[in-house]
C-alpha cells in the first residue's frame, strides 16, 4: 500500500504524536481504546483457549523433560524465573532521574530452556500443538496417554513425512527450528538478512535447514510461506497471524501468577501490577497482555515496547489502521539491533486483541538498549540480549504521562515487571560486544 499525502497530512493532524512517531523520537502514546474488563468479551480467543493450552503443555511436559536434560528437575515446565532488581532500580533512578515507586522485577524469559528466549513459549508451543494434531490422526497415540512416545524412533520416523516452515529474523526460527528437528521434522527456516550468523550456524548444528534471504522480515515470511505451501504434508508457523504462537504466550499468565502468591506480592486494584513487553509483530507482547488481563483484570498494565525505528505496531494501533500498513509507508527505515524488534508491519491476530489489551506502548533508541544491558549486567550480573532490555525503562516513561492519575491507579502500591525476552543462547564474544558499546554510552 502507497500511502496518499493528503491521507498522512490528516493523520498527522488527527494524531499528532504521528509526526513525532515518523521524526524518530522516543514517545509514549497511551491507548485510548483500553477496554475495561467488563468488555473483554467478543475477542477471537478467551479464558478456556488459554486452559486448553496450558492442559496441552502439560501433557508434553514428559516429554519435554527426556528431551531437554534442562528441564528435568522442574519436570519439563517451560517456565522462568521472575527475580527482584532492587540494584538496577537504583542505577535507572539515579542515571534517568525519577523514582520507581514500588518494586522492580525481572521475568528472565532469556533463561527460558529449548530457545533462550521469549519464543519458547510461542514457537514450541504452536509446533507441539501441530504435532500432536498429526500423531491423534493418524492414531499413534490419544491424549490421555504418555506423550514420552513422542521421543521414540517410530514417532520421529513418523514425523519426518511432514514438513514445517516459518520465516523469523532469528528467535523464532530457533525455536521453531530446535523444538521441529528434536521431534523428527523437516524443518526449514528462511531467515533475514539482518539475522545473525550465530543463529544460522546454531540451527544448522541442530538439524534445520536455513534459507537466507536478502530482504527484512516481511520478505522472507512471504517467500517462507509460499514455498512451504508448495510443498505438500508442509506446514507454516505465520508470526503475521498466528493463533497458536498467541495462546502459547498467554500461558504465561497462569505462571506468573503462581510465581506472585509464592513471592507474597499481591495484586489487585489496591496493588496494580505494570507489565513492560519488547515488542515485534506483537505475537509475544500481545499473548501475554491477553492472557495477564483474563488472569487480573484492570489490576494489571501492560505496556509495549518498540524501537523508534521499528514501530510497526504502535503506528498500527495509533492509526488504527494496524496490519494494513507498515513503517516504511511512514518513510522509517525498520533498521535496529533490537533482535526480534526488526518488524515493520504487526501481526494482524494479535494487533486485532492488543488494540483492547495494551494500556500503551513506548518507543526506545538502540543506544538506549545497549546502555540498559551494560547497567544490568554491571548492578545484577543479569545478561540479556538488547532488544530484552526495552521494558527497564518503563516505570520511568510512565511518569512522563497522566495514565496513572488519568485512571486514578495507586502507583505508590505498585510493583513492575520488566519483561526480559532473550539472552540465553548468544554467544560469549556477542555479549561481550554488546556489553563493551553500553560502557561506551554510559561514559566508560
Ligand atoms: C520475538 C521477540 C520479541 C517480540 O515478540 P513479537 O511476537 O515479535 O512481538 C521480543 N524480544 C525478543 C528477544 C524476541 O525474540
Amino acid at each position: 500500500m502507497t500511502i496518499l499525502q493528503s491521507q498522512l497530512t490528516s493523520w498527522i493532524e488527527k494524531y499528532p504524536l504521528l509526526k513525532n512517531v515518523m521524526d524518530l523520537e522516543p514517545v509514549i502514546w497511551l491507548n485510548p481504546n483500553l477496554q475495561k474488563m467488563a468488555d473483554m468479551t467478543g475477542l477471537p480467543v478467551n479464558l478456556e483457549d488459554m486452559e486448553q493450552a496450558e492442559r496441552l503443555w502439560q501433557r508434553f511436559a514428559p516429554y519435554l523433560a527426556t528431551e531437554f536434560p534442562e528441564t528435568a528437575t522442574v519436570k519439563g515446565v517451560v517456565e522462568s524465573p521472575l527475580r527482584e532488581i532492587s540494584n538496577m532500580k537504583q542505577q535507572l533512578q539515579e542515571r534517568w532521574g525519577g523514582e520507581i515507586a514500588g518494586g522492580l522485577f525481572l521475568k528472565c524469559d532469556n533463561d527460558l530452556p529449548i530457545a533462550g528466549s521469549i519464543k519458547a513459549r510461542g514457537g514450541v508451543y504452536e509446533v507441539l500443538h501441530h504435532a500432536e494434531k498429526l500423531a491423534v490422526e493418524a492414531g499413534i497415540i490419544s491424549t490421555e496417554q504418555s506423550y514420552e512416545q513422542f521421543s521414540s524412533e517410530r514417532f520421529k520416523q513418523f514425523f519426518s513425512q511432514y514438513s514445517i516452515g516459518v520465516g523469523s529474523t532469528g528467535n523464532l526460527g530457533l525455536s521453531i527450528g530446535i523444538i521441529s528437528a528434536k521431534l523428527g521434522f523437516q524443518v526449514s527456516v528462511y531467515m533475514s538478512s539482518d539475522a545473525k550468523q550465530w543463529k544460522k550456524d546454531l540451527l544448522r548444528e541442530k538439524g534445520a535447514t536455513v534459507v537466507e534471504f536478502r530482504g527484512d522480515f516481511s520478505e522472507a515470511i512471504s517467500a517462507g510461506r509460499k514455498e512451504t505451501l508448495a510443498k505438500t504434508d508442509a506446514y507454516f508457523v505465520d508470526d503475521e497471524k498466528s493463533k497458536h504462537l498467541f495462546l502459547g504466550y498467554s500461558v504465561a499468565a497462569f505462571r506468573l501468577k503462581r510465581q506472585l502468591e509464592e513471592a507474597d506480592i499481591q495484586v489487585d486494584e489496591e496493588h496494580p501490577l505494570f507489565v513492560y513487553l519488547p515488542c515485534g509483530v506483537g505475537g509475544a507482547p500481545g499473548g501475554i497482555a491477553f492472557g495477564l488481563r483474563q488472569v487480573f483484570g484492570g489490576a494489571v498494565h501492560c505496556f509495549f515496547v518498540e524501537p523508534t525505528h521499528s514501530p510497526a505496531v504502535l503506528i498500527g494501533l495509533l492509526t488504527g489502521e494496524k496490519e494494513k500498513v507498515s513503517v516504511q509507508d511512514f518513510g522509517i527505515d525498520n533498521v535496529t539491533e533490537g533482535d526480534g524488534l526488526a518488524v515493520g508491519r504487526p501481526s494482524s491476530f494479535a494487533s486485532g486483541i492488543s488494540e483492547k489489551t495494551a494500556s500503551g506502548i513506548y518507543t526506545v533508541e538502540d543506544r538506549e538498549l545497549f546502555a540498559l544491558l551494560t547497567l544490568l549486567a554491571d548492578s545484577e550480573e543479569i545478561f540479556i540480549e538488547p532488544s530484552a532490555t526495552a521494558g527497564l525503562l518503563g516505570p520511568l516513561k510512565i511518569l512522563e504521562t497522566d495514565y496513572t492519575e488519568t485512571n486514578e491507579i495507586p502507583l505508590s502500591a505498585a510493583n513492575h515487571i520488566v519483561w526480559a525476552t532473550g539472552g540465553a543462547l548468544v554467544p560469549k564474544e556477542e555479549m561481550d560486544g554488546f556489553y563493551q558499546r553500553g560502557k561506551a554510552y554510559l561514559g566508560g
